[in-house]
């Protein structure tokens, strides 16, 4: 992490709070966690409107996660076809849904609730299709845990913002548990929903609409070209978080 970051980072928060307001059910999350994990899935690179149209025709054609483990694969994929990489996704999900069978004996993760948050973390990784990430909607969605997943709109921000540094790498889980316990566990899923958002409203990835950025004072714009010069004036000091709780030596 940067030199003044954790007070950037909470800086955003409590401005993405008061833009936003926190619309969680804009997200479209679910509140079963197998739900949730095949949500996940279908998010992967498209954007909500579509991974939502998505979960809609999905869930039309296939009302119970049997009916979806039983469907051929060419036939899932055509139901799934609106997100796009559908061949690959319905390939993952009968592999999620067949690793589930196997691990709990039935198309469910309800064993999660009774699991800590280490516990339900390692075996949600340990299904095809999950990454850290993943998991970690899985926890906070659908099991109300503290956690705080580092989706691609929080990275895209994240690095932009000069919370984390340009040579940051996504698929390192160093930096998903720095940023994790750098953010208040109160403060997680607040911010996680916000960034979300901004990351889909206004940081989007080709074209961030920075004029007009609620963050814009306080964003380094790494990346982007532009002039940063007095950032360092504009860092709230009465919300930092502790740098301290990022372990030492992280590669952020
Ligand atoms: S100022 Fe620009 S780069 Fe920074 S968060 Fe806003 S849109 Fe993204």
């Amino acid at each position: 992490m940067g030199r003044g970051a954790a007070g950037r980072l909470a800086t955003m928060d409590r401005i993405l709070e008061e833009t936003y307001g926190t619309p969680e059910k804009i997200l479209g999350n679910q509140e079963d966690p197998l739900d949730e994990a095949v949500y996940i899935i279908l998010s992967f690179q498209t954007n909500l409107a579509r991974c939502n149209l998505t979960w809609s025709r999905l869930r039309e054609t296939y009302p119970s996660w049997e009916r979806v483990a039983q469907a051929p694969t060419s036939e899932l994929s055509t139901a799934i076809r609106q997100g796009g990489l559908q061949l690959q996704k319905a390939l993952v999900i009968g592999r999620l849904l067949a690793e589930v069978r196997r691990v709990t004996g039935g198309l469910s993760l309800g064993l999660l609730s009774t699991m800590s948050d280490p516990e339900a973390e390692r075996l949600l990784t340990r299904l095809p299709g999950l990454s850290w990430k993943g998991a970690r909607c899985v926890l906070l969605y659908s099991l109300r845990r503290e956690v705080f997943p580092v989706d691609v709109n929080a990275f895209r921000i994240l690095r932009r913002a000069g919370v984390l540094s340009q040579s940051a790498v996504y698929r390192r889980r160093s930096l998903h548990d720095a940023i994790q316990a750098t953010v208040p566990p109160r403060r997680r899923r607040i911010l996680h929903v916000n960034l979300v958002v901004h990351g889909q409203r206004a940081c989007l990835p080709r074209a961030p609409q920075c004029p007009r950025c609620p963050v814009t004072s306080t964003c380094r714009k790494a990346g982007l070209g532009v002039k940063t010069r007095g950032l360092s004036q504009v860092v709230h000091p009465m919300v930092a978080y502790r740098l301290a709780d990022v372990p030492s030596g992280t590669a952020l």
